[in-house]
């Protein structure tokens, strides 16, 4: 495994986590939306906020799974996942792998490639 391989599929990584991030966010801002809305007696916008969270409520808890399943280009092991005898640590959020410590935005990429 060269740098250059190990820097794509981090890139994939991160597309995979801004799928998750992104949705979540939203997803956030709709509940706070929902709450002003609720307020100002608004209710004509009840609907299409309702719907637009439950599509991304739906969306991120699928992506739950494929982050679950994301590999590590370098290690092979879960990204998100440490599995360390009978303690089963999972860290969908994680900046760098929770097996080897290859950090997501590649900065100790250095450290890891190997050219052999
Ligand atoms: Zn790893």
């Amino acid at each position: 495994m060269n740098g250059k391989e190990l820097a794509e599929g981090l890139g994939r990584i991160r597309q995979t986590k801004s799928l998750t991030d992104y949705p979540l966010l939203i997803f956030t801002v709709c509940v706070v939306v929902f709450f002003v809305l609720k307020k100002l007696n608004l209710e004509a916008w009840f609907k299409p906020i309702y719907q637009l969270s439950f599509v991304l409520a739906i969306l991120g808890f699928i992506m739950l799974f494929v982050q679950e399943s994301i590999k590590c280009p370098n290690c092979g092991k879960k990204f998100n996942v440490k599995i360390n005898g009978y303690s089963f640590v999972r860290n969908l959020f994680s900046r760098k792998c929770m097996n080897c410590g290859l950090k997501l935005d590649g900065s100790n990429i250095e450290e890891y490639h190997n050219d052999l």
